[in-house]
């Protein structure tokens, strides 16, 4: 090991930065988030420390690096652009003992500055040993992404258990169990979806009164599994469905999305085709909860946003009622997938105003849309399950009012490497795709704005052999 990481206490302690430029500012910034108190000493600051003086955040004094600027000091950084000056305070905090870092110089470091995930109080330093600071900026990154933002919130919470523990388990061992115990539990995931009380309470009733029901019943996770490209998940989705023991997904969930999900954990495709369901929604809801109560945790994975045309609020009505616990991660709806990636935007300051998301096929499979306030100019109207009812959509919208010249857009497997978007008119593409192939999912997009499409067009993937992101026949018209 080259250098040894420990965590600094610098409240409130002298630390002494020579020089006022950008890189100086960048280390202060560091510095002052660890409660530091700073005294720059260079001939002139730069605007950005100019105003942190101002603001009373940091001393300075104006004038070339002296050794006596030292006196009192517990940490030393140089960061000026004269190797000589960088020299003698390098030289000069040796003689004391002093811990120095010259910027951008390993060889004149006595500490490095790591990269730093912040949660605090959990803090995660990175370090290469001065041999590659991009690398470390790297990992970082990647730790930023796995590391959920409330870590620290969690942290918080459970020193507030501190000595209550301490005095319930004496002995280190039995402690450390119980900790374990609580934070592989649902606790942890409670604190990170925002449901701080219900953690408080679980490990309160846990200290009173040792393993509860609570901590061996699972909970369900009802999460938008976007439109099909993988990239397109929250962060919060991807960790769930990486702890899952059991997930049920539907049709509209792209396999690669389904790749995604922890392998060991059992997957249950309770997929519905149109006009046909393959376990009837009763069943889902009825199931997710039982797996819930067996203590398992339970991912219900839809396509899109499960709050957008995905029967979400039916799925945890049932979970609610019986008291079994659950989040919602919400997705990106096909709407903004399909838009973006086929370079639509949905409002335009000269087009549209307003856009409206409405589903082309009711329950009973009838249309009954209001084409007249559909009809209406200056909106972008986005049709999902508008496939089978095409015709008429486009029909009724010219009948009520609508230019038979307005431009319609036909998303095909959005979002994914099969994407095809067709454009034609309202009065011409129920023609455009007769007898042509195709690939459901499908979203309809009719408004001014589709004609951006041609211009602002930017996801253009290599079709590969297969058209099947989702894995089903093509359908045709
Ligand atoms: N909850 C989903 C919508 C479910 S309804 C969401 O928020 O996106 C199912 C309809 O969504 C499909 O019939 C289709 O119209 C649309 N859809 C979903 N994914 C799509 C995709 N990748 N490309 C095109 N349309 C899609």
């Amino acid at each position: 090991m080259d250098y040894f990481p420990i965590f600094l206490d610098i409240k409130k302690r002298p630390v002494l930065i020579v020089g006022g430029g950008e890189i100086a500012a960048r280390k202060v910034v560091l510095l002052l988030r660890a409660q530091a108190h700073i005294t720059i000493v260079a001939p002139k600051l730069s605007d950005g420390l100019a105003a942190l003086l101002v603001q009373g955040e940091i001393a300075y004094r104006a004038g070339d690096f002296k050794d006596d600027d030292l006196n009192g000091c517990a940490l030393v950084v140089a960061a000026t652009d004269d190797a000589l000056v960088n020299r003698a305070v390098f030289d000069a905090a040796e003689k004391r003992n002093l811990p120095v870092n010259v910027v951008d110089c390993p060889e004149l470091c006595r500490f490095i500055f790591p990269s730093i995930v912040d949660r605090s109080p959990v803090t995660v330093a990175v370090s290469t040993s001065g041999t590659s600071p991009v690398l470390a900026r790297l990992l970082r990154a990647h730790l930023e992404t796995m590391i959920p933002a409330s870590y620290g919130r969690l942290a918080t919470l459970l020193a507030t258990f501190r000595d209550s523990a301490k005095a319930r388990f004496p002995a280190m061992k039995q402690r450390r169990h119980f900790w374990e115990r609580i934070l592989q539990g649902p606790a942890t995931e409670m604190v990170f979806s925002g449901r701080e009380q219900d953690a408080t309470q679980l490990i309160q009733n846990a200290l009173d009164h040792g393993e509860t029901d609570a901590e061996k019943r699972g909970e369900v996770a009802l999460i938008g599994a976007g439109p099909g490209d993988p990239d397109l998940l929250t962060f919060r989705a991807l960790r769930l469905m990486q702890q899952a023991d059991v997930v049920l997904y539907d049709r509209l969930v792209s396999k690669e999305v389904l790749d995604l999900v922890r392998r060991e954990a059992d997957q249950i495709y309770v997929g519905k085709k149109r006009d046909y369901h393959a376990v009837r929604q009763q069943e889902i809801n009825q199931t997710l909860a039982d797996l819930a109560k067996e203590g398992k945790r339970v991912v219900r994975l839809k396509g899109g946003d499960p709050f957008i045309f995905g029967r979400g609020g039916e799925e945890i009505a049932t979970l609610a009622e019986q008291g079994v616990p659950f989040q919602v991660v919400p997705g990106i709806t096909a709407a903004s997938g399909c838009a973006s990636y086929a370079g639509i935007p949905l409002t335009h300051r000269d087009y549209a105003q307003s856009v409206r998301f409405v589903t082309g096929q009711l329950k009973d499979g009838t249309i009954n849309l209001d084409w007249c306030s559909l009809a209406q100019p200056q909106q972008t109207i986005v049709i999902y399950m508008g496939l089978k009812g095409l015709p008429v959509i486009c029909e009724q919208l010219i009948k009520h009012g609508a230019d038979d010249a307005l431009p319609v857009a036909l998303i095909q497997q959005g979002t994914t490497v099969h994407q095809q978007v067709m454009t034609a008119t309202l009065s011409t593409l129920s023609g455009v795709i007769k007898g042509q192939e195709v690939h459901a999912p499908t979203l309809l997009i009719i408004g001014e704005v589709v004609s951006l499409h041609e211009k602002l067009a930017w996801f253009n993937p290599v079709d590969s052999s297969s058209r099947h992101a989702f894995g089903r026949d093509p359908e045709r018209l």
